[in-house]
């Protein structure tokens, strides 16, 4: 859904630049007339909109579908956790606290 009204905008929107370099090239000729710059400029708006939507879209979509899969969980409880996170809030202090009694307590050098 997202890469789609993506798509449209972009090519809407290449289609308008494309309009108005005709329009400025052939500003002499009738093919001006027909194209009004004031419908280029809304068409513009709108397409840009578009895109605009299109992305917001996207990283709504992108954010919701690393939730709902769930593919990234703690490996020590099985709870869902961000993407790249190994381990849950709680797991992952413990794991710190851990490491940092191994890396300063006992085997410290005197
Ligand atoms: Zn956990």
């Amino acid at each position: 859904m997202s890469s789609t009204l993506l798509r449209l905008g972009l090519w809407t929107l290449v289609l308008i630049l494309a309009l108005f370099v005709v329009r400025e090239s052939y500003s002499e000729a009738p093919i001006a007339e027909m194209i009004p710059q004031r419908m280029l400029e809304q068409a513009m708006m709108v397409s840009a909109s578009l895109v605009v939507a299109g992305v917001a879209l996207k990283v709504f979509e992108k954010g919701t579908k690393v939730v709902s899969k769930g593919k990234t969980r703690c490996t020590v409880c099985g709870k869902p956790v961000p993407a790249g996170a190994i381990y849950c809030r709680e797991h992952l202090r413990n794991m710190l606290e851990r490491e940092d009694h191994r890396t300063h307590g006992g085997t410290r050098p005197r």
